[in-house]
């Protein structure tokens, strides 16, 4: 397990003390006066944490790795405002994966590359585009709904640069809608624990980089 400490913005000292004396990660709890009633044991007691992972962010990212990891120990997750608000929320149009022929992966995959004008990591690109179906699938499984037509299909729409319908959506609040299944997913999960408006300022790490 490892540990990571809690600093506070308003009490300067504090904070310099306890960046000083971080193991692995700073983060910063940030002040709104709706908390400045938090009782300042319960505070205390909670600056210095254990955890198998820390997961910084709630996004679709966070969430969905929280998710994941959950199974194999104790999570906390820390995001700099509410739960919910992340680009995730905002997202509107949907999420391109192959999921019906004449589609396929390689498709796709040329269709990403000729938008990336050479800029694309091909290696990753088709990592990303091979694995989308079956983390699309995953979403499902959390409680994410997705478009269908009457006849049962998922109701694909086709975007620039899609030479093939591939886009699966919900409404136009697509990202809404799979933020709120995964925060569902999170906060019945008894091995994640939720910290909000806690923002981390630094990670360090065991080993130098390079
Ligand atoms: C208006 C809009 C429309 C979009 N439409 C689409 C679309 O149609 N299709 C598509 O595929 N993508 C779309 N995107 C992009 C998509 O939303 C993002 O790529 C995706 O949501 C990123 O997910 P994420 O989990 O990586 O990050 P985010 O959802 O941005 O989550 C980041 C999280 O990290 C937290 N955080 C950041 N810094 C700190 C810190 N220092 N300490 C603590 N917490 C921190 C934030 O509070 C947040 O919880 C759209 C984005 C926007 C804004």
């Amino acid at each position: 397990m490892s540990d990571f400490q809690i600093a506070i913005t308003s009490l300067a000292g504090l904070a310099s003390l306890l960046r000083r004396s971080l193991s692995y990660v700073s983060c910063v709890f940030l002040f709104p006066s709706a908390i400045l009633t938090l009782s300042l044991t319960k505070f205390f007691a909670s600056m210095n944490r254990k955890t198998d992972f820390l997961v910084v962010g709630s996004g679709i990212g966070g969430l969905s790795f929280a998710l994941k990891v959950a199974d194999y120990g104790k999570v906390i997750l820390i995001t700099k405002s509410a739960l919910d608000d992340t680009n995730t929320a905002y997202a509107q149009g949907g999420i391109a994966a192959v999921t019906y022929s004449p589609d396929n992966t390689e498709k796709h995959v040329n269709d990403t590359l000729i938008c990336g004008a050479g800029l694309c990591n091909e290696e990753v690109v088709r990592m990303v585009v091979t694995e989308a179906p079956e983390q699309i699938k995953e979403l499902i499984r959390w409680g994410a709904k997705f478009d269908r037509n009457p006849d049962g299909q998922y109701d694909l729409a086709k975007e620039g640069g899609h030479s093939e319908h591939r886009i699966l959506h919900h409404k136009d609040n697509t990202g809404a809608e799979i933020e709120r299944a995964l925060i569902r997913q999170v906060k019945a999960n008894k091995n994640i624990e939720i910290l909000e408006n806690f923002f981390a300022l630094e990670l360090l790490t065991q080993h130098p980089l390079g």
